[in-house]
């Protein structure tokens, strides 16, 4: 199962501490990491394998949305900053949409991102 992973620069410092909260469940799981360029970045020096595409400003939640149409991603963890303005709002709002319209499970914020991953174990 490929499961993207997002997070504006406000919300690293969040996706880390959510990664090492779960790593054992994304390890011991059959479960493929893809992430937008800085954020695969810090999901690497977790120890956790992962496919980098581009940065998110330069395309890389387009790159993810993509996948999310062509039901490649099958779960998306984004963690959006709320608080901060981004040059590629219209990319972000494409990425939601599309896991909306192909009913893929979006956690963006960490409460909600857990809950999926317990979901996910009870199967
Ligand atoms: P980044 O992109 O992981 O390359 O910082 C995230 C984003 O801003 O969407």
């Amino acid at each position: 199962m490929e499961i993207a992973l997002i997070a504006h620069n406000g919300k690293k410092p969040e996706m880390v501490r959510f990664i090492m909260d779960h790593v054992k469940i994304l390890k011991s799981l059959d479960i493929q990491l893809v992430a937008t360029g800085t954020t695969g970045k810090y999901v690497e020096e977790t120890g956790l394998k992962v496919t980098r595409y581009l940065s998110g400003p330069l395309g890389g939640d387009a790159e993810i949305a993509a996948r999310v149409a062509q039901e490649k991603t099958k779960m998306v963890i984004f963690f959006r900053d709320p608080l901060d303005k981004h040059p590629h709002e219209p990319d972000i709002s494409m990425l939601m949409r599309l896991c909306d319209v192909h009913n893929v499970p979006l956690a963006t914020n960490p409460a909600t991102a857990t809950l999926l991953l317990k979901g996910l174990m009870a199967k």
